[in-house]
């Protein structure tokens, strides 16, 4: 990328969450990861461009130092800070507002510091060259349950139980309702995810459509009955095949067969697999991204309300010694001796200061393994190709990556600890109300 022939009809706008929008590069396998601000904010109580660069260095370090050891070289991209010509920058924006959601529109992008995050566009395959016709396809799972009004079907519990058949379920569940924990992409356009409006399903059949190509030979299947629920059962095993994939074959990882009928505990939109984190023996073969991502949430073994006293051991502490709050790495950077601290915080609570932080690190990073997304892009691939799907026909080639590895604030603590005691309250409310 030549950073001063930034042209904006170059890129195009590919999607944002709470936080940033991101464009794709028209025609090299590249996006730009811009930060967005609320609106309101003026140009007083804005960040300087001093102050992006260093929080988008920020971002890129804690993926590379702290998360991509965690989580794995393979499964993580941390790319590089950009400083961009502020010209392209307002360009860019002006270009791509009228694509952005209406939901997302009490943010602007940043179009003052011009420092942007380049990455690889996760949604291709970069090695895929053009000897099939079809483009690859991008499956995105975000974990968190999101911030909708409705419960959703879709339970992380059984996503990460390391059964088939529930991971079926699980996966099929968010197909039919995506809320936004699921987006596809079919050759870097985004062709299924749920619009803004959560009482607006997408529809399945037109996906049917798209994925039709990819299996070609299960469109005889069920004898010609339902041809489409052939394709989507096929599409799933795809998914959990890459998501029970790993670095080596480690028969012991084998997944446990749980059944279906098992009798289990209804998710009631529990944002984490609370259960499985406490027992910890899951059933997930060791170098599976779902198994590196359980690992790392499950850093955070005190949950917030063993957090927060922690945390206001940590404040009194700064109270008296202000200065420590470099020492300490509170705010970064987040470098290796971040991660040592992360890595060695002793088991036993001494009562010392250095364990509290240690804590509060810990679970600072859980919370991020805890709200990333996984992208599983795959393709058609020729018999001979390498990281192939180990399925019968049809053969697929294939890349898993983990995103949206940000540092969750220190100061968010307080803000989770208030949200969990008004959830554990009205569950309270909820159970011992009189019938
Ligand atoms: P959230 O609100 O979930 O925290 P965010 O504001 O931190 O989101 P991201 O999740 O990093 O932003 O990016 C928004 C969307 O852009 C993603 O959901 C994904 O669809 C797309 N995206 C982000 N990074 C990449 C990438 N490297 N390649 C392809 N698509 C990407
Ligand atoms: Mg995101
Ligand atoms: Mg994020």
């Amino acid at each position: 990328m030549e950073l001063d022939k930034m042209d904006e009809n170059d890129w195009k706008y590919h999607g944002e969450g709470n936080k940033s929008l991101v464009v794709s590069h028209l025609q090299h396998c590249q996006v730009l990861r811009l930060l967005k601000f609320p609106s309101e904010d003026s140009a007083h109580t804005r960040q300087t461009a001093e102050q992006a660069f260093r929080h988008i260095l920020n971002i890129v370090d804690y993926s590379k130092y702290v998360m991509k050891p965690l989580l794995g070289e393979k499964y993580v991209h941390s790319g590089e800070v950009v400083k961009l010509p502020l010209d392209f920058v307002r360009q860019l924006s002006l270009k791509v507002q009228q694509e952005r959601p209406e939901l997302r529109c009490d943010k602007v992008m940043d179009t003052f510091s011009g420092c942007g995050l380049c990455l690889p566009n996760l949604t291709q395959l970069p090695l895929h060259h053009l000897r099939d016709h079809r483009p690859p396809i991008c499956v995105e799972i975000k974990l968190a349950n999101g911030k909708w009004k409705r419960l959703s079907r879709y339970c992380p519990l059984d996503l990460f139980s390391g059964s088939k058949q529930r991971m079926y379920v699980a996966l099929k569940n968010l197909l039919e309702e995506p809320q936004n924990n699921l987006k596809i992409f079919k050759g870097g356009e985004l062709i299924f995810s749920c619009k803004d409006d959560a009482k607006q399903q997408p529809e399945l059949n037109d996906l049917i459509q798209h994925l039709r190509p990819y299996f070609p030979h299960s469109n005889g299947l069920y004898n010609g009955h339902q041809p489409g629920k052939a394709v989507l059962n096929e599409f799933i095993q795809v998914i959990c095949s890459a998501l029970l994939s790993g670095g080596d074959s480690n028969r012991s990882g084998e997944p446990r067969k749980v059944h279906l009928s098992e009798s289990r505990p209804l998710c009631e939109a529990s944002p984490f697999p609370r259960d499985l984190l406490r027992n910890g023996n899951h059933g997930l073969p060791k170098d599976s991204v779902l198994a590196k991502i359980l690992q790392v949430q499950m850093l955070d073994n005190l949950d917030i309300e063993g957090i927060y006293p922690l945390y206001k051991r940590v404040e009194q502490y700064l109270e008296e010694f202000p200065k420590e709050r470099n020492r300490l790495q509170i705010d970064g950077p987040y470098n290796e001796s971040f991660m040592d601290t992360v890595k060695n915080c002793p088991t036993e609570d001494d009562g010392s200061v250095e364990y509290a932080v240690g804590k509060v690190h810990q679970y600072r990073v859980a919370m991020t393994a805890k709200d990333c997304s996984i992208m599983i892009t795959f393709a058609p691939c020729e018999e001979d190709e390498e990281h192939q799907l180990n399925l019968e026909k049809p053969r697929f080639t294939y890349s898993i990556s983990i995103l949206d590895l940000d540092p969750k604030p220190y100061e968010g603590i307080p803000h989770q600890y208030k949200l969990d005691t008004k959830i554990v309250n009205y569950y309270l409310r909820s159970t011992q109300a009189p019938p």
